[in-house]
């Protein structure tokens, strides 16, 4: 009998700038479980990596004056050289601008595409750079109209053509999964939160960006004047890091699949990542685990608001993570759930 197995990912991290706490979190945590799974004989496979397209990452690389390319490339090896620091050690690091995963990315579109699940049309909404995403009039605050709830920014309002993916139709699928399936989505509470979601019209996903506006994106393979959305491009690595559709790991690892994520990505591992799934006619992941975030004066840290900027210099880092999370759990609240087994 073949041994059970038990995939682990991280998120791939966006390389917009440095690492810091709550990416170290993150990938210690994963870590600690794969190794426990390891211990209770399953054949285990731990994948991290780094986000590297979309609008913040060429805004910030035209702030520096460099090229989007060198600044991935910088941004992407400090990550790499936080796991000895950390004692982590994943089996792969998956980086969106690589070749492998370009490939898998352009032939899933085609795939879709084909299928009639993606069509183009003219979009008119309220836009946030910084999200890299349209907002609904339902998801703006009423009384602050034209910002944007994440950032309090303001919002632009655009107008230009895009794909969609025709998300809308999976919906009462999803609500059904989520409902029937006690666990898909831990804990409980974030599972509420995703039906809560889906209580309103699911509506089709924006897919793609002029090329004219971000250049910096994977091209569609049937329209080069669209790069990929940001989301889109990202969620596959989970599968292009295994050699989807053919590769051995892929055959070996997929579906027993544990996501593990911070709250703020919720919506995109949730909704987006099962829907492509099933339009894909692949297997969904088996579990989604959701953490809350690090805090840092009552705020959420972030790339621009850490006191970890150094972390990763220092040493003992692991031992400090392990330490932080002992005596700061209150501000941390892991999730309680089972790793259940994914033989
Ligand atoms: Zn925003």
């Amino acid at each position: 009998m073949s041994e059970p197995r038990f995939y682990i990912t991280t998120p791939i991290y966006y390389v917009n700038a440095s690492p810091h706490l709550g990416h170290s979190y993150t990938s210690v945590l994963c870590d600690a479980v794969r190794r426990f799974y390891d211990l209770m004989g399953y054949e285990t496979y731990y994948l991290t990596g780094t986000d590297e397209h979309g609008e913040n990452i060429m805004r910030v690389a035209r702030e520096q004056g460099r090229s989007e390319q060198d600044l991935v490339d910088e941004v992407s090896a400090s990550f790499r050289r936080m796991w000895p620091l950390l004692q982590v050690a994943p089996d792969d690091f998956i980086r969106t601008t690589e070749r492998r995963h370009k490939l898998v990315v352009q032939a899933i579109l085609e795939d879709l595409y084909q299928k009639g699940e993606i069509y183009k049309a003219e979009y008119e909404g309220v836009y946030c750079v910084q999200c890299e995403r349209f907002y609904t009039d339902k998801e703006i605050d009423p009384t602050r109209p034209g910002v944007c709830p994440t950032h309090e920014t303001e919002l632009k309002r655009i107008r230009e053509e895009n794909y969609f993916f025709r998300m809308s139709q999976y919906q009462d699928w999803l609500r059904e999964k989520i409902q029937n399936e006690p666990g898909f989505i831990n804990p409980p509470q974030f599972a509420n939160e995703v039906l809560g979601i889906l209580q309103d019209p699911l509506e089709d996903l924006s897919i793609s960006r002029p090329k004219s506006r971000l250049p910096w994106g994977i091209p569609f393979p049937f329209d080069p004047e669209h790069v990929v959305y940001v989301w889109f491009d990202a969620l596959v690595n989970y599968m292009s890091a295994l050699g989807y559709p053919g590769g051995v790991l892929f055959t070996r690892f997929w579906p027993a699949v544990n996501h593990v994520i911070a709250k703020d990505i919720l919506r995109p591992h949730a909704v987006y990542w099962p829907t492509m799934l099933k339009a894909m006619g692949v297997e969904c992941y088996q579990h989604l685990h959701v953490h809350g975030y690090w805090q840092s004066d009552g705020k959420k840290m972030s790339k621009t608001r850490s006191p970890a900027g150094a972390f990763p210099s220092r040493s003992n880092c692991r031992t400090s993570i392990t330490r932080c999370c002992r005596t700061s759990t209150p501000r941390v609240r892991p999730c309680r759930r089972s790793w259940n087994a994914c033989a």
